[in-house]
Order: C-alpha cells, then sequence, then structure tokens
C-alpha cells in the first residue's frame, strides 16, 4: 500500500518569536494529591519548547487544562502549584494568573516583563473550553501575538485552546513535542521502515480496537498480549477460566476478530501460545500452561508464557519499526511481569525506531530500567490511540500545514 505522507506541520521553529507575545497550549494535566505534584513528566515534557520560546526571545503565556472541573472552579484542581514547580524546573520566575481569560489574566501578561512566563488557570474552570465557544476562544487569542501548541495529549479534543483559538490568532504552530509525536507516530503510520511489528496489550480491547484495526492494514506483524488475547481466544472457543474477556464485543465487531483470523493464518497477527494462569490476581504465584490447555479450569490468564515470550522476541529482533502500546500481563505484580519485562527489553534491543504509548506501558518500560533506549515515548494516551486508530485530531488538524521555509 503506498500512501502519500500527510503535510507537515508548521512548527515553532518556523515562527519568528523575537518580541512577541506567544500562548503555548501545554498538557499540564498532572497528577496532583493534597497539593502536592506526584509525577511532573508532563511539565518535563513541555520545557524544551518553553526554553525555545524564551531564547527566541518571547514573552511566554502558558495554558492548560487539569483534571475534570466541569466549568466550575474548583480549589483542589487548581494549577498554582505547577506554576511553583515549572519556575523550579526552570529556574526562573513564573506568574501565575488567576484566571484564563478576562482582568486577571491580562494583568498578569500585562505585568510580565518582555521574556518573562505567565502560566494561566485552569482553562476548564470555563465551560466555554470544552464547548469551543468562539468567544472564550477570542479571549484566549487576545492574550498573545502567537498560538503554539504542544499539548498532543489534548489534540483528541476540539475545544477552545486546541482548535477553536486557531481561527482567532494571526500565526499558529506546532511545539516541539506536538511535532515530535506527529513525527513518530506519523512515519509509522504513512512510511515505517519494514519489518514494521506492532506490539498490542492491556485491559481493555475495546478501547484499542480501531487501533487493531488500522495497524492490521499496516504492520508487517502484530503481536497480542495481556488482558485482550482473552476475547480474541473466547472468540475463537478457546478454554478462558475467569481471565478478563469483554463479553460484549464478541458479536458486535465479529467482523474484526474475522479479519483478525484471517490475518492469524497469514501470521500477520500472532496471539499467545502459551499463558501464565493463577487463582487469583493477588496469588503468589501461576502455572505456564499452552493456550488450549482446558486445566485452566476457572483460574485466570495473568501474562504471556515463556514460549510467545521467544516468539515475540524473535519477530522484535528482526524489527525496524516498532509500536508498542499495552503491557502482556499483569505487570504490577511481579510473579507476573516476566512477559512485559521481556518485552521491554526485546524492544528496547531492536536496531531500528521504536515508539511506546499508554501510560501503563511506559511505566513498565520504567521498571525494566530501558526508558532511556526507546526512540520516542508517547505520552499522548487517548490521543495517542486515536492517532494508531487512523483518526484526524481536530486540534493538529487546525493548525497550519509548513509552507516553504521563510519565518512568519
Ligand atoms: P496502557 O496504559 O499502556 O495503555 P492498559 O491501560 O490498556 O495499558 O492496560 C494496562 C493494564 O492491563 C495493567 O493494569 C495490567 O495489569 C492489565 N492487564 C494486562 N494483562 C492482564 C491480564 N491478563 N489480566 C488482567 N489484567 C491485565
Ligand atoms: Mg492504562
Amino acid at each position: 500500500m503506498v500512501e502519500a505522507t500527510p503535510p507537515r506541520k508548521r512548527t515553532i521553529d518556523d515562527l519568528d518569536l523575537a518580541g512577541r507575545r506567544v500562548f503555548i497550549r501545554v498538557d499540564f494535566n498532572v497528577p496532583v494529591a493534597d497539593g502536592t505534584i506526584t509525577d511532573d513528566t508532563r511539565i518535563r515534557a513541555s520545557l524544551p519548547t518553553i526554553r525555545h520560546a524564551i531564547d527566541a526571545g518571547a514573552t511566554v503565556i502558558l495554558a492548560s487544562h487539569l483534571g475534570r472541573p466541569k466549568g466550575q472552579r474548583r480549589d483542589d484542581l487548581t494549577l498554582r502549584p505547577v506554576a511553583e514547580r515549572l519556575s523550579e524546573l526552570l529556574d526562573r520566575p513564573v506568574t501565575f494568573a488567576t484566571d484564563a481569560v478576562g482582568a486577571a489574566a491580562e494583568a498578569a501578561v500585562a505585568e510580565t516583563p518582555a521574556g518573562g512566563i505567565v502560566l494561566l488557570e485552569n482553562l476548564r474552570f470555563h465551560a466555554g473550553e470544552e464547548a469551543n465557544d468562539a468567544a472564550f476562544a477570542r479571549s484566549l487569542a487576545d492574550l498573545a501575538d502567537s498560538f503554539v501548541n504542544d499539548a498532543f495529549g489534548a489534540a483528541h479534543r476540539a475545544h477552545a485552546s486546541t482548535e477553536g483559538i486557531v481561527r482567532h490568532v494571526r500565526q499558529a504552530a506546532a511545539g516541539l513535542l506536538m511535532t515530535a509525536e506527529l513525527d513518530y507516530l506519523g512515519r509509522a503510520l504513512s512510511d515505517p521502515a519494514r519489518p514494521f511489528v506492532a506490539v498490542i496489550g492491556g485491559a481493555k480491547v475495546s478501547s484499542k480496537l480501531d487501533v487493531i484495526r488500522n495497524l492490521l492494514e499496516r504492520v508487517d506483524t502484530l503481536l497480542i498480549g495481556g488482558a485482550m488475547a482473552y476475547t480474541f481466544f473466547k472468540q475463537q472457543g478457546r478454554p478462558v477460566g475467569r481471565s478478563l474477556v469483554e463479553d460484549d464485543l464478541l458479536d458486535a465487531d465479529a467482523e474484526v476478530f474475522a479479519r483478525a483470523r484471517a490475518r492469524e493464518r497469514r501470521a500477520v497477527l500472532e496471539l499467545p501460545v502459551d499463558h501464565l494462569v493463577a487463582t487469583a490476581l493477588d496469588a503468589a504465584s501461576a502455572d505456564v500452561l499452552a493456550v488450549d490447555d482446558p486445566a485452566i479450569g476457572d483460574r485466570m490468564g495473568v501474562d504471556i508464557g515463556p514460549q510467545t515470550l521467544r516468539r515475540y522476541a524473535t519477530v522484535l529482533s528482526k524489527a525496524k519499526t516498532v509500536v508498542w502500546n499495552g503491557p502482556m500481563g499483569v505487570f504490577e505484580r511481579d510473579p507476573f511481569a516476566a512477559g512485559t519485562t521481556g518485552v521491554a527489553r526485546a524492544v528496547a534491543d531492536v536496531d531500528g525506531t521504536t515508539i511506546v504509548g499508554g501510560g501503563d506501558s511506559i511505566a513498565a518500560v520504567a521498571k525494566a530500567g530501558v526508558t532511556d533506549r526507546i526512540s520516542h515515548i508517547s505520552t499522548g494516551g487517548g490521543a495517542s490511540l486515536e492517532f494508531l486508530g487512523g483518526r484526524t485530531l481536530p486540534g493538529v488538524a487546525a493548525l497550519p500545514d509548513r509552507v516553504g521555509t521563510s519565518r512568519v
């Protein structure tokens, strides 16, 4: 299948930011407990774009959502702690504006010296954000001269700060994180170095059905693991015991399973051949069984088995492009982590481009100690899945394509 590579989006590199105010939509939707940020990965991921804008001579206005306040001001969902952490990370002052629009926002921006940084309060304290309200989008746009979207993780939503705002600014572009996500994921879908191998696992097939459907058309091999294998097995009439199965999918998506079955015959799709079975998720140990073995009884499958891991590692060892989303088993528990850890090491050993996405998969890669050996960690979550599922992301579609080389 030959497909045109989608046009590249204009990037922050294409903008002349000297002396300008740039509004950067970031994804600072970090976990906060009692006012303390428990994981600042997303803040760190935005630092290159922020530093780039500062170095280019811009005044930076940052905006993000946090949680789901549904248009109400909520003290527990304020971005104030993020402003403090960001200031520490950048070793520069960050002014916090107590509202995203209106007098407080305008005053904070006006009072910030050229080259300074302002973080606006949670965008979702206003219902206009998620409603993609034109007046709210214009109020955001009016704070700045230029718009940069670096929030890939929010690009699958057509909200005021991701989509509507583009209609009200003079110039718009993708940030460095957004560009990296689009380059890596876009290349994998449209022009992958081959063999192209995808590994899909995790708990819910339903959330990844479009990804499986889309990747089946593009990969050389799709390796399935994790709980989702059991929905396939049940559909095939194999013994699944009390393993996690999404029964409602079996009829509704019979067509995908039929197509998967056809691909399986051509070895494009591979399912586990053996697995670990345990009496419960908190059991201390597990037995290795072939996936056809009825001895599973009323136990549940909790990890791929050693033979499956060897097969998958062999396929991966020849790959030039790998996309991995979803753990191979209940990796949070050490007795059930070998399959996931083994796949993490096999992906890290690949001599080619490797992309890992999904919160739990990223945690598994970290647990295996191989994060530095992955080409691209996709922090996009739901946006990554929609992109890999072949959908157009409204926040990306809104950004202008890159034309020529002159700066705007
Ligand atoms: P990601 O966050 O990487 O997209 P998912 O959220 O889809 O991954 O799935 C991760 C979860 O799936 C983990 O909590 C893991 O314990 C669970 N899981 C994987 N395999 C099994 C299994 N065989 N039975 C039950 N849960 C599983
Ligand atoms: Mg998850």
